[in-house]
């Protein structure tokens, strides 16, 4: 049974299908629009003639089925609500600056993800391994000696990690490396069961001083949840990407990922500023999809909005939850950061990391000026100002000398959907029980950039089964 939003296709009024001409009768139309007539015509398009696909969002997902349906033959249109491709991950050009839509990274050792993109051309920029970590006015660096030889003598005076902390790290590493998933929330039989990451991290055997000055600040960061209660399958999965590659920005910002995905698609593809209201349905059949101006026909349509939207449209049940981050970046003459992530390891403090990110990829900033990027937590709900002030008041904590002028401020309430123990077992698949419908998006794998692409690859594979 659906529950989202339909409108049936019928033989006469305004809708425009390529199933019910307008030159045919009523009762003809009626008859052509029998469902197994409709079952037969879509098998006969992927028999006989090139299939016509519609994709719902512009996102990665979206993006990478897109691509992945074009390669193989389909006749693909997607329609995109807002203004520009790449959905949660976009980049703002301004004054000079580049300014992602939210701190975000992408790991070279993702393995869906390096299937659809050219590294080479993404150009891009390594940050260095580990982190340093700030906390009552010290400073002490974290890193992987083996993937980071120059900080191996501050690591190992590092005392925000007992010795015995050093081998336990050495020891997950190792073992997340056994796993074999693509994804963290890839459905694997043989799974032990999940719980949640501080729930792991202690079992492992770490101690309570590296869960707070490391852990709840870096994993904090990445799952936006310092609390440490995201499943582990998504930290021993990051974890495992971590020590296998690099952790990188694109040169040009982290929306040159989605644009070049988009540049494998045939011109006029994409509609921006297109919002899909509804999906189209001759009885359970997806028959197209309905926007503002007007009906849209096809063979199958793949809806790869994010969670809610998904639900709303398609009627299927979809994680809830979100996590959120606020972004604000600042100009600066420099703090002389590196090229390694900031962590506050400071209990109660507003920032939880930051980075000059120019430092990382100089186009980030205008010749002569520093970009700083820096995460709070959840979306305070402050004026900007009051924000801007206390990112200040912390970095100059740890930077004295720092001079920051604000610069602009990202809210994002909902950047990943919560990822707890068990989530991911009870995600929707691609495949629906709705003739012609797919779903594809990060709520169907796990809330990453590797997931989504993932999700939109094995939804391709879905439509052409
Ligand atoms: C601030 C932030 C930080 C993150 N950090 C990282 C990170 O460091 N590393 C990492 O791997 N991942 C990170 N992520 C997660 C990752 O970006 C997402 O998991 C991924 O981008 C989700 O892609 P998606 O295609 O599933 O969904 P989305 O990107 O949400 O795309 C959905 C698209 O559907 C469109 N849409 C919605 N409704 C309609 C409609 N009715 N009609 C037409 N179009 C519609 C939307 O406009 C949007 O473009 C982060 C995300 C955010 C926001």
């Amino acid at each position: 049974m659906h529950t989202g939003p339909v409108r049936e296709i019928r033989a006469s009024g305004t809708a425009r299908s390529r199933f019910a001409p307008d030159s045919a009768g009523p009762l003809e139309s009626v008859r052509i629009l029998t469902e197994e007539f409709l079952g037969l015509s879509a098998l006969c398009a992927k028999l006989f003639r090139r299939m016509r696909v519609i994709v719902i969002g512009a996102g990665l997902a979206g993006l990478t089925c897109a691509k992945v349906l074009a390669e193989r033959g389909s006749e693909v249109s997607l329609f995109e609500a807002s203004d520009g491709v790449g959905g949660r991950v976009r980049t703002d050009e301004r004054d000079g600056f580049l300014l992602d839509r939210g701190f975000q990274v992408y790991f070279t050792a993702y393995p869906a993800a390096r299937r659809h993109l050219n590294h080479a051309k993404l150009d891009l920029r390594v940050f260095d391994p580990g982190a340093v970590v700030h906390r009552s006015g010290e400073r002490s660096v974290l890193s992987d000696p083996r993937r980071d030889p120059a900080s191996l003598v501050s690591s190992l005076l590092s005392d925000a990690a007992t010795t015995g902390d050093k081998v336990r790290t050495l020891r997950l590493v190792a073992s997340a490396r056994q796993d074999d998933t693509e994804s963290a929330g890839e459905k694997v039989k043989s799974r032990a069961a999940d719980v949640n990451s501080l729930e792991y991290l202690r079992e492992f055997g770490f101690s309570e001083k590296i869960l707070n000055r490391f852990f709840r600040p870096f994993y904090g960061g990445i799952f936006l949840d310092r609390d440490l209660g995201t499943s582990s399958r998504v930290l021993r999965f990051t974890f495992k990407m971590l020590a296998s590659g690099d952790t990188v920005v694109p040169a040009r910002g982290i929306g040159e990922i989605p644009k070049q995905l988009a540049s494998h698609l045939p011109e006029g593809v994409i509609h921006l500023n297109s919002p899909v209201d509804e999906l189209l349905r001759n009885g359970e059949r997806v028959m197209g999809v309905g926007t503002a101006e007007a009906e849209h026909e096809a063979d199958a349509v793949v809806v790869a909005t994010e969670a809610l939207a998904a639900g709303r449209l398609a009627g299927v049940t979809v994680p809830g939850g979100s996590v959120g981050q606020t972004c604000l970046y600042y100009a600066s003459g420099g703090l002389g950061a590196g090229k390694k992530i900031l962590l506050n390891g400071d209990d109660g403090g507003f920032l939880n990391n930051v980075v000059e990110i120019s430092n990382i990829s100089e186009s980030y900033a205008p010749p002569g000026e520093s970009l700083v990027s820096a995460v709070a937590i959840g979306t305070p709900d402050e004026p900007d100002e009051g924000l801007f002030r206390r990112g200040i008041s912390d970095i100059t904590r740890w930077y004295p000398n720092a001079d920051l002028r604000p610069l602009a401020i990202y809210r994002i309430p909902f950047a990943q959907f919560s990822q707890p123990p068990g989530v991911h077992d009870g995600l929707p698949d691609n495949h629906t029980n709705t003739p012609g419908l797919v779903l594809a998006g990060e709520y169907t794998e796990d809330s990453s950039i590797n997931g989504s692409m993932l999700s939109g690859e094995k939804a391709a594979v879905e439509v052409l089964a």
